[in-house]
């Protein structure tokens, strides 16, 4: 079941800024996803690779498909023809491998690089420094585009604490400029927020935000 009252609020709040929604129907049934894609919705995220699959097939063409998990290399193949937009790039070995897969399927696939930013839990991500070392090499990549960063803040209900963590990503991404933003015309994206902290991660300047249990109710 979705709760379709919430998304009309939230679709009328996103209205007047540029920040997009995606929608995670991880573990959740295509019937759920069809509902939300009749009122419109567009973009939805998916944590694993085989329920990826097996839901694009079944789902009209039109959807974007945002892989937002944890991404093993050896699965980008299964993904690489249709995905819009890999979120969790952590790797240098795996951005290669998107890369390498980009080329094979003649197409130019775009990601985000994972930024390591909760300070006290072990989540995937980049460290600064591993940032540092893949940035210098971007421009190397044909086939696998950075278009922007993402973050997972720290679960807790330290607001403060929360907001100085989504502060950090959008300082980084101003540090770390993308090849891929041609002379600073378009921002990148920033993908923060989920369920319990987009209000935050809006006011921190994100400009999309993951939202699952809001949506389609909490996981099992
Ligand atoms: C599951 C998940 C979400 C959505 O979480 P909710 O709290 O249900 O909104 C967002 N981002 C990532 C990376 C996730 O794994």
């Amino acid at each position: 079941m979705i709760d379709e009252v919430f998304y009309t609020k939230l679709i009328a709040e996103l209205s007047n800024t540029d920040t997009t929604l995606v929608a995670v129907s991880k573990t959740k049934p295509v019937e759920d996803i069809l509902a939300l894609y009749n009122l419109g919705q567009r973009d939805f995220g998916e944590n694993y690779v085989q329920e990826l699959v097996e839901k694009q097939a079944q789902l009209p063409a039109d959807i974007r498909w945002h892989f937002i998990g944890h991404l093993q290399s050896n699965k980008v193949k299964y993904i690489a023809p249709f995905v819009s937009l890999i979120h969790g790039v952590d790797s240098l070995k795996l951005l290669q491998e998107i890369n390498k897969q980009g080329v094979k399927h003649n197409r130019i696939i775009d990601c985000l690089l994972q930024i390591y930013i909760a300070q006290e839990e072990t989540k995937f991500g980049l460290d600064e420094e591993e940032l540092a070392f893949i940035h210098k090499q971007l421009d190397s990549f044909t086939h696998a585009r950075i278009i922007g960063y993402m973050g997972m803040a720290s679960f807790t209900e330290d607001q403060q604490k929360i907001r100085k963590e989504f502060q950090y990503l959008k300082s980084i991404s101003e540090k770390y400029r993308l090849p891929s933003m041609v002379n600073g015309l378009s921002s990148p994206a920033l993908s923060m927020g989920m369920s319990a902290d987009y209000k935050i991660a809006i006011e921190e300047s994100s400009n999309m935000i993951r939202i699952g249990s809001l949506l389609f109710g909490s996981r099992s």
